[in-house]
């Protein structure tokens, strides 16, 4: 199948996957394919103006989540920066004997499957229930705190239901605690109001694909700075990032991210009530026509544009793969290929069936209100074609 999101007739709802690189910031990145390509590294006129972009992008992202400019650590997006911020603290922890990890049965992959995998270093892992709703409470993860907790990974909002966890209370706690707490913001910015001195956090991660910007950049924002915290870099080399993260500078996509984020921030407000408007007209025309379809995960604190609902009796990969030209997921799509139910929705009680018959839609800043006319319309059509 060949879908082009710019064809008449496509319907794009898969924004919680990504996003398209807004024409803006497309424009501010396309000098430094060309003209101003130079290594930021390289220590001659060229690369030394690459580099000053870099910096002022650098300072750009950091202003807008409250950081400072030296706090941030440019990566390849958020997978990476989860990686960085709970792998490289791995030496840290065993050497302060805080060998206890807490996360939410919720989290990315990116973050779970890491810290499944460090049970074979000698941690222990606690990975906290959610509500049916899709939220950890808060007295759940103060019992879960030990004398030996040393981490803490919660997201701010999950990407395949859109709840929003109550991250500024955990973090409290964990700086009453003593410990350190890395959020993955990847689906919060832009969306949610995100704000380092707000959120005591120590750690986030960022992603420019989620906020139209490009793919295959994102940043860590580590409080103080990353050697100061003690974290130990995965790429060794030539040092860029103040040795944190080697390889050569991704320039232009770090031009990109910095105007994306410039914009989302900028737009956040627009684009949320647009978003809220859209996907409230959507659900309404669903729930009229469709019996036994059902919102999965809580409807206050969640995601503005993230729709995700349980169709009783339909299976998704049939609506998806009968829905023409419009694009929705199943599960989250880094794992969608694979057939293994949605963790997170097993983890708010759905079962491996009505998990199966679930989809989700998200909206986004290149959505019409035709678009959600349509889209609505074929849902209705396939699911009632499919249960003939
Ligand atoms: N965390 C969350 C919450 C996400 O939604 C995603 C993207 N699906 C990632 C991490 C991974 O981000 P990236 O594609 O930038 O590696």
């Amino acid at each position: 199948m060949s879908l082009n999101a710019q064809q008449d007739n496509a319907i794009y709802f898969d924004y919680q996957s990504t996003t398209p690189v807004d024409s803006r910031v497309l424009q501010k990145m396309l000098p430094y394919f060309s003209e101003k390509f130079a290594n930021a590294s390289s220590a001659h006129e060229f690369g030394l103006s690459v580099d000053d972009d870099v910096e002022e992008a650098r300072e750009q992202i950091a202003l807008s989540i409250g950081a400072k400019k030296n706090e941030i650590v440019f990566t390849s997006g958020a997978t990476e920066s989860n990686h960085l911020a709970l792998s490289s603290l791995i030496d840290l922890l065993i050497s302060s004997n805080k060998r206890h990890i807490i996360v939410s049965a919720i989290e990315h992959k990116s973050v779970l499957d890491l810290a499944i995998s460090l049970k074979k270093k000698g941690f222990t892992l606690t990975i906290l229930p959610v509500t049916t709703s899709g939220f950890i409470e808060l007295d759940v993860f103060k019992n879960s705190l030990r004398k030996d907790t040393g981490l803490v990974s919660i997201m701010t909002a999950n990407n395949e239901i859109g709840t929003i966890q109550p991250i500024n209370e955990i973090a409290e706690q964990c700086a009453i605690n003593d410990l350190i707490f890395h959020t993955d913001a990847a689906q919060a910015i832009g969306r949610v109001p995100f704000d380092v001195n707000e959120t005591k956090c120590l750690l986030a991660s960022l992603s420019a694909h989620k906020i139209y910007g490009p793919k295959g950049v994102g940043a860590l924002y580590v409080r103080g700075n990353a050697s100061k915290m003690g974290l130990l870099p995965m790429f060794l080399g030539g040092n860029q990032e103040n040795g944190m993260r080697s390889g050569t500078t991704n320039v232009p996509g770090i031009i990109g991210f910095a105007e994306a984020i410039r914009i989302a921030k900028f737009e956040i407000e627009s684009d949320n009530s647009k978003a809220r408007r859209q996907l409230k007209t959507l659900w309404d025309k669903l729930k009229n026509e469709i019996d036994g379809i059902k919102i999965n995960g809580g409807i206050e604190n969640r995601l503005p544009n993230n729709l995700n609902v349980c169709i009783e009796g339909v299976d998704s990969d049939a609506l998806i793969s009968g829905l023409a030209n419009v694009a929705v997921s199943n599960g989250s799509a880094c794992t969608a290929r694979t057939i293994t139910p949605s963790h997170v929705l097993n983890a708010i009680g759905l079962s491996d069936e009505e998990s199966r018959s679930s989809i989700r839609i998200g909206v986004g800043r290149n959505t019409t209100d035709l678009e959600i006319e349509c889209g609505a319309r074929k849902i209705i059509e396939q699911v009632k074609r499919l249960r003939g």
